[in-house]
């Protein structure tokens, strides 16, 4: 911002260069709404692993109820997409379905040889803008292989499910880690696209939902707590750079059974969401159209950059590439049988550490997922 100095507008010899000086600046202030649009896109996806949005509207979640009334609310079935995380993620992360990357299970379908021939997100903007600045910094180690893949990848990769060791970390810890990771790198360096993977609801959706959904419903609190952390780093971000515009995306990968766990074809696990707020959608709207795939076309659309054809998804911004008028999966919220106090039962060892005592410090490679 030009500032005229008081001393110098004090002196009347100058008064009438200072008036057309004023004169100058006024009229690049009226012209200036007509130059290129100067605030700078910025993008942070949400990946909440397994997550139902009828169990959200149960559990105590209001950072995540807050989200979808600030911004557009898309539930949605992934059918027939197959409902497994690596498949999933891999379909948010590129923009094309299972049918086209040919993930169909978190084992050796689930490599990085994919993403040389459909190339994630991050390797899109890092090609196409070199400069942008990309980070994945989530919890399982998947995710981190995902965005480490194809060439560029991601500027920052970081899984928080493994420690230094390569022992794994209960899946709680590794969650607040990652968020807390997110949330700093968000304030401190304002990355134009941050992705975050969270982990610990599916994780008690495999081990206790069946038993106990309650404690699926704590999960998802906890994770709750760490969406606002992340929301809140960007509002603060936003706040103090007035440059910036921030989009903040949320979506999971699948459902999960009443009795615990997916990879079927059943509503419970085609059930995804798709939360989209900022600048362009509309607060506490309900449109079903958005869809898992629209997630990387939605992040390249927002950065300005080139959206590549043969891409299943839609920018969101163009109304995404689900039917707004298809039947969302129908989830009724499971009630649980287990109430009040079961100390010592075989389910209160598990609520009391659920997501150490059961992922058995493999970092869980053999669950479900
Ligand atoms: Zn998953």
């Amino acid at each position: 911002m030009l500032q005229i100095s008081p001393s110098t507008g004090a002196r009347a010899g100058r008064r009438t260069v200072l008036g057309v000086a004023a004169f100058v600046l006024a009229s690049l202030a009226v012209s200036a709404p007509v130059a290129a649009d100067p605030a700078t896109d910025k993008v942070v996806v949400i990946g909440i692993d397994g997550t139902l949005w009828s169990e959200v509207l149960a559990a105590d979640a209001p950072a995540l109820r807050r989200l979808a009334a600030e911004g557009t609310l898309s539930r949605t079935s992934i059918a027939p997409h197959t409902t497994m995380s690596c498949p999933s993620w891999a379909t948010a992360l590129t923009g094309v379905w299972d049918s086209k990357h040919g993930i169909t299970d978190n084992g050796s379908s689930c490599n990085p040889a994919v993403f040389d021939t459909y190339p994630t997100v991050f390797t899109q903007i890092e090609r196409a803008a070199p400069q942008l600045r990309t980070a994945s910094i989530g919890t399982w180690n998947t995710i981190g292989m995902i965005a480490g893949g194809g060439s560029p990848s991601a500027d920052r990769v970081v899984s928080t499910q493994l420690d230094p060791s390569g022992a794994g970390v209960c899946e709680s810890a590794a969650d607040t880690t990652a968020a807390t990771l997110v949330a700093e790198a968000i304030e401190e360096d304002g990355p134009d696209l941050v992705f975050t993977h969270l982990d610990q609801v599916d994780i008690a959706g495999h081990t206790l939902r069946g038993t106990w959904p309650q404690a699926y419903r704590d999960a998802i609190t906890r994770v709750d707590e760490l969406v606002d952390d992340i929301t809140s780093a960007v509002d603060a971000r936003a706040a103090a750079h007035p440059g910036e515009r921030w989009t903040v995306l949320v979506t999971t990968d699948h459902g999960h059974r009443p009795d615990g766990g997916h990879g079927g074809s059943s509503d419970y696990e085609n059930a995804s969401f798709v939360i989209a707020r900022g600048p362009g959608f509309a607060p506490g709207r309900e449109y079903n159209g958005y869809a898992l795939a629209d997630i990387t076309p939605t992040v390249l659309d927002l950065l300005d950059l080139p959206v590549a054809p043969n891409l299943d998804g839609l920018s969101m911004r163009a109304g995404g590439s689900g039917d707004p008028d298809a039947i969302p999966a129908r989830t009724p919220v499971v009630d649980s049988p287990i109430t009040g106090s079961s100390s010592g039962s075989a389910a209160a060892a598990a609520v009391n550490n659920p997501l150490c005592a059961l992922v058995s410090g493999s970092a869980g490679t053999g669950s479900g997922r």
